[in-house]
């Protein structure tokens, strides 16, 4: 390929504006940076609609008192966005280079230059890290109970966490599940009163507390867990088909190590203005969110982190 055809090709992937992420950060930075006529592109990543799309029901997000379904609010706010001309595109950022502008963008089949980016990729599931979750992940080790709870119809299952997702995939796993056994390292939940007192009245799910999950145990599926009281340092057997793992959120921030800064947990730092360390980098959502972590302040940040970045384009 000649300079000539290089030059040709990159001018044709050059982009104003970026979004790195699909959550609702990125999708409502998205419908802002739409109506402000900045025409911005979205690169989903490998989650379109982001955490929110993986969770069956919402029921805080204002303006549905009756919930709504985590894939029918992620559809809907691509909707609006695309509705006024934002560009929604399945790919996968591998890198980048934050070092000059235009920003490098590359994913697996194209190569971007940007002048603004906003970077909503947001969180994923913390592991436990004990022997056999690698090995039956996808075989029976699910941090996804929309995704996955279906498999488990009529079978025992094991949820591990304390806090909002572990008490409410739990609740919800019981739609499909036999027995949902809750086991929390500690003897008080962090999850809200709410979910702790529709825990109480589910008749299908027993709590273990003070316990810790020490392996995963099985053949070609998962048979059962072995867990050791923290208090008595009893250990015992739990027979379960099926271990959900809702123990927190590591933020997605790998692809900027050395570029953006970070605080010690990997969330990217932004000023009040939505800014990180990179002019004209903006981030918004649970990547930079290590605190309220809701759909409704994700979608605020990307609105917030969107009018800052379309004021940058126009200095
Ligand atoms: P979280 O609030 O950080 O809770 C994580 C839970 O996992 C805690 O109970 C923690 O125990 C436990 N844990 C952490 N590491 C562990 C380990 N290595 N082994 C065993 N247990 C471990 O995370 P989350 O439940 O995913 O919630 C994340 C955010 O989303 C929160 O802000 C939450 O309010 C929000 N959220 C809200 C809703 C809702 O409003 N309906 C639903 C889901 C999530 P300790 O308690 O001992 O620390």
């Amino acid at each position: 390929m000649s300079d000539t055809e290089k030059n040709v090709e990159k001018k044709s992937n050059h982009e104003n504006m970026i979004i790195l992420g699909s959550g609702p950060a990125g999708l409502a930075a998205a419908l802002y940076a739409a109506r402000a006529e900045c025409n911005p592109l979205v690169l989903t990543g490998t989650e379109p609609g982001g955490q929110a799309a993986l969770t069956n029901m919402i029921e805080n997000y204002p303006g549905f008192p009756e919930g709504v379904g985590g894939v029918e609010l992620a559809t809907l706010m691509q909707n609006h966005a695309e509705k006024f001309g934002a560009r929604i595109e399945m790919d996968t950022v591998t890198s980048v280079d934050l070092s000059k502008r235009p920003f490098l963008v590359n994913t697996y089949d194209k190569t971007y230059t940007a002048d603004t980016l906003i970077i909503a990729t947001g969180a994923s599931p913390v592991q436990l890290d004990v022997p056999g979750e690698k090995e039956y992940t996808g075989r029976g080790v699910s941090y996804c109970a929309t995704c996955d709870g279906w498999f488990f119809r009529k079978k025992k299952i094991v949820v591990v966490g304390g806090g909002d997702s572990a008490l409410e995939e739990a609740i919800f796993l019981t739609r499909f599940a036999s027995e949902v056994t809750l086991i929390h390292r500690r003897d008080q939940f962090r999850a809200g009163a709410i979910l702790q007192s529709r825990l109480k009245e589910n008749k299908k799910i027993k709590v273990i507390f003070d316990a810790v999950v020490d392996e995963i145990v099985g053949e070609s599926g998962v048979e059962k867990v072995r867990v050791h009281n923290v208090k008595s340092g009893d250990k015992s057997e739990i027979i379960t088909e099926g271990v959900f793992i809702f123990i927190g959120q590591k933020p997605n921030t790998e692809l900027y190590q050395g570029q953006l800064d970070l605080d010690e947990h990997g969330y990217v730092k932004v000023d009040n203005k939505m800014m990180t360390s990179v002019q004209g980098i903006f981030a918004a959502g649970e990547v930079a969110d290590p605190i309220f972590r809701q759909v409704v302040t994700s979608a605020g940040m990307g609105a917030a982190a969107a009018m800052q970045a379309v004021k940058f384009t126009q200095n």
